[in-house]
């Protein structure tokens, strides 16, 4: 049995007719930008998540490049962060002259270890992003203590966490992206809610930094031809909002064949000493947009898996303050152990919600079968 990391081939067999009806649509209407599915899109979004605003931009990596300058994430001020993530969560900061510093991660949630953000608080630091990385989202009722008693702005990378909630010490669960300041959404294809090209959304319940989002992804425009920032050109695509809203209609769904396939590789590989799983912790709703695993023989593995026809993949092999291109921020190799630790044993199975249980049972046999060995 061949078993792939993810493909979009299977949803679209599945619901051909209804992407296809969907994308004619739109261009049997005539395409604007911002148009009429964009509309639609950021109406669902902000009703899903309740979030009092939500807005279309062209990716992810956008969206926090845009929330960034809005917030001020610039010009030498400094930014709390973790350096286990995809490169755009700290580039974003960088992008203006932001400082990133960064502080290690939960060695059981992989994200930012929130007990080690107070001592990194200084008279120029502005904000801080946390990640919410794979399947859970960060502490964030720690996270608001800190910023509200330091008066900091909070921006959540939610990135690869649509769908996950927090309850935390609140009565009631609330959305990712919808507690800090502004969140931001990625519709990439491998994402839960992942569009069949780029696609991005910044949500806030500040009417304010909503209208400047709406400003900035326009040039910066208050109305058509007036500057009152430098802002940029991005904008969410009409045709990948058509699709996305196919897809807003099965978005539970997906998410509970997701948590379906995460059980069936819990289950049947919990009881292998050698493999480790991440915890999750707080009270929250998970979302299993990555599965992983830890195990310190993960190079050989991965081979083993490879030659068996299965795909997996290795979010992330080196975490940020080690890359080249941050070289300048004078970190080193043994400044964040725990995510150096993570990033070489940590190992992502395939999960998405078209994978069937025989091929995660597939899967899990070959894995017990390399422990075996
Ligand atoms: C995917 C991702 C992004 C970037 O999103 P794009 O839409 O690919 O630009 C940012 N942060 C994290 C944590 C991500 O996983």
């Amino acid at each position: 049995m061949k078993v792939g990391f993810y493909t979009s081939k299977r949803e679209y067999e599945e619901k051909q007719k209804e992407f296809d009806d969907a994308i004619h649509a739109a261009l049997k209407d005539g395409i604007s930008t911002l148009g009429a599915e964009v509309k639609a899109l950021e109406k669902e979004i902000a009703e899903f998540t309740g979030a009092k605003h939500a807005i279309g931009v062209a990716s992810g990596t956008d969206a926090l490049v845009l929330t960034s300058d809005i917030l001020g994430f610039k010009d030498g001020r400094e930014v709390i962060t973790s350096p286990f993530t995809f490169l755009a969560s700290t580039s974003c900061i960088v992008r203006h002259g932001g400082k990133p510093v960064f502080v290690d991660i939960d060695p059981e949630t992989f994200c930012i270890d929130t007990n080690q953000i107070e001592e990194k608080i200084n008279k120029n630091t502005v904000g801080i992003l946390p990640i919410h990385l794979f399947s859970q989202m960060a502490d964030m009722d720690k996270i608001m203590d800190i910023a509200t008693k330091h008066d900091l702005r909070v921006l959540e990378d939610a990135a690869e966490a649509f769908g996950m909630r927090w309850q935390g010490k609140g009565d009631s669960f609330k959305h990712s992206g919808t507690i800090g300041d502004f969140g931001v959404f990625s519709f990439f294809p491998t994402k839960t809610l992942g569009c069949y090209g780029d696609g991005g959304m910044i949500v806030t319940n500040n009417d304010r930094l909503a209208e400047l989002a709406r400003q900035f992804r326009v040039h910066g425009a208050s109305k058509k031809y007036h500057y009152d920032h430098v802002g940029y050109n991005s904008r969410l695509d009409s045709i990948q909002a058509a699709i996305l809203l196919v897809k807003m209609k099965y978005i539970k769904d997906a998410i509970s064949k997701r948590a379906k396939i995460a059980s069936i590789y819990e289950e049947r590989l919990s009881n292998c000493e050698h493999i480790r799983f991440p915890k999750i912790k707080g009270n929250q709703s998970p979302v299993y947009y990555v599965f992983n695993i830890l195990t310190d023989r993960r190079d050989e593995l991965v081979e083993f898996l490879k030659k068996n026809e299965i795909g997996t993949s290795v979010y992330y092999p080196m975490p940020l303050h080690v890359q080249k291109c941050f070289e300048y921020l004078g970190y080193k190799e043994g400044d964040f152990p725990v995510a150096e630790k993570v990033s070489k044993e940590i190992l992502a199975l395939p999960i998405y919600p078209e994978l069937t249980t025989d091929e995660a049972e597939f899967v899990c046999d070959k894995i017990l079968e390399f422990f075996a060995k």
